[in-house]
């Protein structure tokens, strides 16, 4: 049996994004590893307690804050701590979330000054994942992500 993937819902078209949105990645081998059934997915944020719509947020430092200056840190690593239970539950080989993401990204994030600028930087489900042995790409990664399966699957 082919091991798992762990996927950011919005990607897989869930409408959990802080606007109430979806970002679906509609690449032709995404989908095909959703339709083998190897995808378990979470948005870390609303399983933190967060709601959809909810404010826009981003990392300072290891704390993460809203526009309005409301901590949220607490609801974030709640999520991160959630998702890793996920993927340790379900023998899972990698992540694939969604970039630039305060809890999803894994290469970019906003850099905290919300001015739409971004920086080099993960989430805080991405390095949670990663400081615990799991690979996290972003869904503009898709090519390594081939190259690390046909490796994962032999
Ligand atoms: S926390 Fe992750 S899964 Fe949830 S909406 Fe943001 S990017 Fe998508």
């Amino acid at each position: 049996m082919a091991r798992k993937i762990l996927v950011s819902a919005c990607l897989l078209g869930h409408k959990v994004r802080y606007d109430n949105g979806d970002v679906p990645c509609l690449d032709s081998r995404f989908l095909k590893w959703y339709e083998e059934g190897r995808m378990v997915h979470i948005c870390p944020e609303v399983v933190g307690g967060l709601p959809t719509p909810r404010p826009d947020a981003q990392r300072q430092g290891d704390r993460v804050v809203t526009g309005a200056g409301s901590d949220v840190t607490e609801a974030f690593e709640k999520g991160a701590q959630a998702s890793l239970k996920l993927a340790q539950g379900h023998d899972v080989a990698l992540a694939i979330l969604k970039q630039d993401s305060p809890s999803c990204g894994s290469l970019f994030i906003y850099d905290g000054s919300f001015t739409d600028a971004k920086k080099e930087g993960q989430g805080t489900t991405a390095e949670l994942l990663r400081n615990n042995g799991f690979l996290v790409f972003g869904e503009d990664q898709l090519d390594e992500i081939e190259r690390e399966l046909a490796r994962i699957d032999g």
